[in-house]
């Protein structure tokens, strides 16, 4: 398949509304996005030639630095290669033999290898369960460095992690906190993060997010303390010993979120026509877990049901992701629904008739 991260998919002659990518915000085709990024290419050329600490560096990356601190109100941010890198870059840097990571058991799997190369002891709680991490930080009182991560939004349930408990128990225990803002940047708190958009900004101690989803780009952001943010520019192994972004890939991150800034209601726009869905799918009586974002699960149990569904879809123009075992737990298989902001209302009309068409075929297969 053929513009993988346009709305509109041609697949077979027909047109599919595509609702398979990360592309939350549509600006990975944005005009001005794509002007700045060739702008630049033709410029600068294609490479960077050499990681950051070498001769890798251009004033571009100052300053789209410099933006993002400013944009999430931060002394300091670094730019790294992916979202992947990030992860592993500040781990590695700020965990070693004598931390404690805690952390979600649906954290992305960048977050797991970040912390099994830190050779961190790593903690594991049950998804959100507060309970359960109360306890583990007490059993663990003694321990004096101790670091706490989470995604902010969990990218297979689009559920949000309770972000003000966990605040309060970091709180109490002494613990530094990341928030991985991967699926809420570009969308919760005017673009800066759930961290932002639920008040508690300044209590994580370290933001991250990746510039390769609602950003339409690549890369990733570090963002925190001029401290901790030069730890990781020091430390950080891939950020030192990896070639620093493409120029064009810098310039159409910095067009980004040029945007995201100019439209500051683009996300909350996003997240009521996801609301408006759920409450159409649960009518017809599908479940969509503890979906609380732009990405909707419907959960359809065993895999061939997951296929069929998707194969439906497609029929009636609607492209979904189907979600099977290992990457979600056995028995869970799922439509995986990611809605972008560049929807128009007759797109989610579309969606809501394809559903009604995927219940009553259901149904009459019962
Ligand atoms: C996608 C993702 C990453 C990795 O980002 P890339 O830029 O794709 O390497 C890290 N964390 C979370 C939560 C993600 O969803």
């Amino acid at each position: 398949m053929e513009d993988g991260a346009d709305l509109r998919l041609r697949f077979d002659g027909k047109e599919l509304l595509n609702l398979a990518t990360n592309n939350y915000l549509g600006l990975s085709t944005h005009p001005a996005v794509c002007d700045a990024a060739s702008r630049a290419a033709r410029e600068q050329g294609t490479g960077s030639g050499a990681s950051r600490i070498v001769t890798g560096n251009s004033s571009l990356y100052e300053k789209l630095e410099r933006e993002i601190a400013s944009f999430l109100g931060t002394e300091s941010a670094l730019v790294i290669g992916s979202g992947y890198a990030a992860n592993l870059s500040w781990l590695g840097a700020l965990a070693g033999r004598n931390t404690v990571v805690f952390s979600d058991r649906l954290n992305h799997a960048s977050i797991v290898d970040g912390i099994q190369l830190s050779r961190a002891k790593h903690v594991r709680y049950r998804h959100c369960d507060m309970k359960h991490l109360a306890d583990l930080l007490e059993k663990h009182r003694d321990v004096e460095q101790k670091i706490l991560v989470t995604d902010s939004v969990f990218s297979m349930d689009g559920d949000c992690a309770p972000l003000r408990e966990i605040v309060d128990l970091c709180e109490e225990h002494g613990v530094l906190l990341a928030l991985d803002e991967a699926h809420a940047s570009g969308i919760w708190g005017e673009g800066r993060g759930l961290a932002h958009a639920l008040g508690l900004a300044d209590a994580v101690d370290i933001h991250m997010g990746t510039m390769s989803k609602a950003w339409g780009g690549y890369g990733a952001y570090v963002a925190a303390r001029a401290d901790i943010v030069a730890l990781v520019r020091n430390r950080g192994r891939g950020f030192v010993f990896s070639t620093s972004l493409p120029p064009s890939v810098i310039a159409g991150n910095f067009a980004a979120l040029f945007r995201i800034r100019q439209n500051p209601n683009e996300g909350q726009r996003l997240l009521g026509m996801a609301q408006e869905l759920r409450e159409v799918l649960g009518k017809l009586g599908f479940e969509t877990g503890g979906s609380e974002t732009q990405i909707i699960p419907v959960l359809m149990g065993r895999n061939e049901d997951a296929l069929f569904a998707r194969d439906f879809l497609l029929t009636k123009g609607v492209f979904v992701s189907a979600i099977r075992p290992p990457t979600v737990p056995a028995g869970t298989a799922r439509l995986r629904l990611s809605l972008r902001a560049d929807m128009v209302q007759e797109d989610l009309e579309l969606v809501k008739s394809a559903f009604t068409e995927l219940a009553k075929e259901i149904q009459s297969h019962e």
